[in-house]
């Protein structure tokens, strides 16, 4: 087991896709930082929390060696680490605790363009190229076919140009790298998203509370991301149909009102565009007002 230690360390991609949005988020959560940019540590001020700048390959293990408490990491690197452990017998050592609402990809078979896709018993001895060969494996085993995994480290997508596969898995978000070598996705083996990480168990010293807070926090930032506060004035005859018009907001709150029109105040959950706005002015709803929510206390 670890030492006791009083101080709690997340480790986040030094750079990269998940790098500056980490960084935010953390900040967001009232974390700041000595200026160190450059360096591979940052020195919690405003509470005892540092950062470690790092590659994301090596966050799961940096908290599976209880060097990091916490990591921001994609959930494709941390199931595809986890499932590589579980492989040679290694226990579970770390936990995916939240999604965080970035970083979404999804890890795809991607086969070339000229293929007909019937199914996946048509990977029978074929030869997939992946920088995910345990997830992958897994995938297949699970499936009853025997294909050939073949483990790249990048640059995944040109094999079945170069000879080195017959198709690939590999992440994809818009899908224009996969267009670009001629492929089409086929298969999702995994809806990925950045993800805090966490031990199994939680360490039973100063850095427990602290990691019970800054979770609090995170959910309080996170669950909100979406919701925007609206309000706006109606007759009384008109809250229905407003009601109807807002399916996916919490219920009508009324305020006190201002004589004549009810104020009325929601947290909605989905997007509130101009056309929806308008569509409700039409269904009565006056003096509509959309306001972003930074925070909240669960
Ligand atoms: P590092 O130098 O830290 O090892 P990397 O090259 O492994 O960096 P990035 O390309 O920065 O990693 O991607 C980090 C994570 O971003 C991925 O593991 C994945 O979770 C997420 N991601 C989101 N969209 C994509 C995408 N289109 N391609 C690759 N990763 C993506
Ligand atoms: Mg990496």
């Amino acid at each position: 087991t670890a030492p006791a230690r009083d101080r709690l360390r997340i480790a986040i991609q030094k750079n990269g896709r998940l790098a500056e949005p980490a960084r935010s988020l953390l900040t967001a959560c009232g974390l700041s930082w000595r200026q160190s940019r450059d360096k591979l540590f940052c020195y919690g001020e405003s509470l005892p929390v540092d950062l470690l700048l790092v590659r994301d390959d090596d966050i799961p293990g940096l908290i599976a060696d209880g060097v990091c408490d916490f990591g921001i990491v994609g959930r494709n690197e941390l199931d595809e680490q986890g499932a590589a452990r579980r492989r040679i017998g290694l226990p579970d050592a770390y936990q995916a605790l939240r999604g965080l609402n970035f970083g979404q990809c999804r890890l795809m078979l991607a086969v070339p363009e000229e293929w007909e896709w019937t199914g996946v018993e048509q990977l029978a001895g074929k030869r997939i190229a992946t920088s995910y060969p345990a997830i992958l494996a897994d995938w297949l085993a699970a499936r009853g076919v025997d294909a050939q995994v073949v483990e790249l480290s990048g640059s995944v997508e040109i094999a079945p140009r170069l000879g080195t596969a017959d198709l690939i898995c590999d992440l994809v978000s818009s899908g224009a790298t996969l267009a670009a070598n001629q492929l089409k996705p086929v298969e999702t083996l995994l809806e990925s998203e950045a993800v805090l990480a966490g031990p199994v168990r939680t360490p039973d010293d100063a850095r427990a509370g602290l990691m019970a807070m800054l979770l609090r926090r995170l959910d309080g930032v996170v669950n909100v991301q979406d919701s925007k506060l609206l309000m706006f004035r109606a007759a009384l005859d008109r809250v229905s149909e407003l009601t109807r018009l807002l399916p996916d907001a919490d219920p009508l709150v009324q305020l006190p009102d201002d004589g004549g029109h009810l104020r009325l105040q929601t947290m909605c959950h989905g997007a509130l565009t101009w056309q929806r706005l308008e569509d409700l002015e039409r269904a009565g709803a006056q003096g509509l007002m959309v306001l972003s929510v930074e925070r909240s206390l669960a």
